[in-house]
């Protein structure tokens, strides 16, 4: 009943709008639900219109808020023009409000006044980056209240109004700065960190800088295309570039979106991102704050690894010429992550744990559906004995799992072929025993992405929750080894070999 009233209300106010008579101008009105302009060139005119405006709102009940409303007179002499600050429109019910060169109105959430709508919202914004930050809130939730609220707030105001790209580039900056706080990243690393999508690799926070122009020409374009004579006069001087990044024009977000992953994918840190973009499921960890159980100390140092920003002799040689650029335990070994995460014999013991570990979850998730899960079980083949990592049976159906967690710079897909040809034997040992025999391998290298037939192989089996699960949690084993490899003081090549 009420939402009958309120249609009716509107289309009577329609009515009322369109049969105000043109004066001194083509457009004499614009109207969105209640908010109404009046537009005309002289005063008389705009007390004429406003006096049949208010009688025909008088017919169907309603009044104007005098104190809501408000004037802005502007007058041109010699070239230039000048803002009236004088009442234009009073009566024995009040005065309307007389806007300064100074003031603003806000119409649609954007102030506007008689400069435009220059309104730049830094001051909420950093007002709004504040509040999160004294909130008693984990990092993933903060990002999460930056990419779903503020941003998206901000974004209306900003493409309405005038903003230049110097004002939308220091907003970015206040983004990226507030988040680095967040994150505890002390060092520069490259922007498409924090606005590539997370399925690139990225932290998936939205630039303004670029995705406010895509928006404007957008809604130009929208604009332009309506048959109707009246937005013809709003859009007569309306021109529509496309906004250009790096030379290039881009027309969607898919544009700006493949810019920042180029740009996260060619630098030094990013580049070991590049596998991420064939698993997109994995990251849900980065976009959501779904894993409740991943802390804030751990979300922080997981993005930390995955964004190679721990402060390895490669990375501090960088910043000054005194750190060493090989690793202090090998002999012509670079200094890097990688190396300690992958190869380093000080972290043997700590890569078999991580190791582990994926084979537990995995293990454990297989359990939890039923299956028998039997832990390098030994299996005579024609090639010889073989043993991998987990043999997981139900009934007549049997998956043979090998368990690797790979470099960075090589495909996991191609991780995951050699595993499956070096295993291949072993299910024609099984065919006797079993009808149904599947070979697979769980594929995931150290920056957290999943090989893709891995995740076609045990789509089934695991949630994406679950794949994004195992992404961090070898992140947080990856934590682990590097925490590990800086305690140990003594270098045991004898435990490498164990
Ligand atoms: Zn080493």
């Amino acid at each position: 009943m009420q939402e009958f009233n309120c249609d009716q209300q509107l289309s009577e106010l329609t009515q009322v709008v369109t049969s105000l008579a043109p004066i001194g101008a083509n457009l004499t009105f614009m109207a969105y639900a209640d908010d109404i302009i009046l537009f005309s060139k002289t005063e008389s005119g705009l007390k004429h219109n406003f006096k049949i405006l208010e009688d025909q709102l008088a017919l169907c009940g309603l009044n104007i808020n005098y104190r809501k409303s408000a004037t802005l007179g502007i007058t041109s002499k010699r070239k230039k023009w000048v803002c009236n600050p004088k009442p234009i429109l009073k009566n024995d019910q009040g005065t309307i409000t007389a806007l300064t060169i100074n003031d603003t109105y806000k119409y649609l959430g954007v102030k506007i006044g008689a400069l435009g709508a220059i309104h730049t919202p830094k001051e909420d914004y950093i007002k709004a980056m504040e509040n999160i930050t004294k909130a008693p809130l984990k990092p993933q939730q903060r990002l999460k209240i930056l990419r779903e609220h503020l941003i998206p707030k901000l974004l209306h105001q900003l493409v309405i109004s005038t903003v230049g790209s110097g004002s939308l580039k220091h907003l970015d900056a206040l983004t990226r700065s507030y988040t680095k706080k967040w994150l505890k990243i002390k060092i520069n690393c490259s922007k498409a960190i924090f606005h590539a999508t997370a399925d690139d690799g990225g932290l998936n926070i939205q630039s303004f800088l670029y995705l406010v122009p895509l928006l404007r020409y957008g809604r130009n374009c929208k604009l332009l295309g309506y048959d109707d004579p009246l937005t013809h006069i709003v859009t007569e001087n309306v021109t529509t570039p496309a906004p250009v990044i790096a030379g290039t024009p881009v027309t969607t977000k898919g544009d700006v979106r493949e810019h920042f992953g180029k740009l996260l994918h060619s630098s030094v840190d990013g580049k070991g991102l590049l596998y991420h973009t064939t698993c997109p499921k994995v990251h849900q960890w980065v976009r959501t704050a779904h894993h409740k159980w991943l802390t804030g100390r751990d979300f922080i140092r997981a993005v930390h690894l995955r964004h190679n920003l721990l402060p390895s002799g490669m990375m501090l040689s960088r910043l000054s010429s005194a750190h060493s650029k090989s690793c202090p335990v090998c002999v012509n070994a670079p200094y890097t992550v990688a190396h300690i995460l992958q190869q380093c014999p000080r972290s043997h013991g700590a890569r078999i744990k991580r190791h582990n570990a994926i084979c537990k979850y995995v293990a454990e998730t297989m359990t939890k559906l039923g299956f028998k899960v039997e832990w390098e079980p030994m299996l005579r083949t024609t090639e010889g004995p073989l043993k991998p990592d987990l043999l997981a049976s139900i009934g007549e159906c049997a998956y043979i799992i090998d368990i690797a967690i790979c470099s960075d710079g090589i495909d996991p897909d191609k991780v995951y072929l050699d595993k499956i040809t070096k295993y291949g034997p072993v299910a024609d040992a099984l065919v006797d025993t079993y009808s149904d025999i599947k070979l697979s391998a769980f594929v995931v290298n150290w920056r957290g992405a999943i090989a893709k037939r891995t995740l076609k192989d045990f789509e089934p089996l695991v949630t994406s929750k679950g794949f994004s699960t195992v992404s961090v949690r070898t992140l947080q084993y990856g934590n682990y080894i590097w925490d590990m490899w800086n305690r140990s003081t003594v270098v045991s090549f004898a435990e490498a070999e164990m």
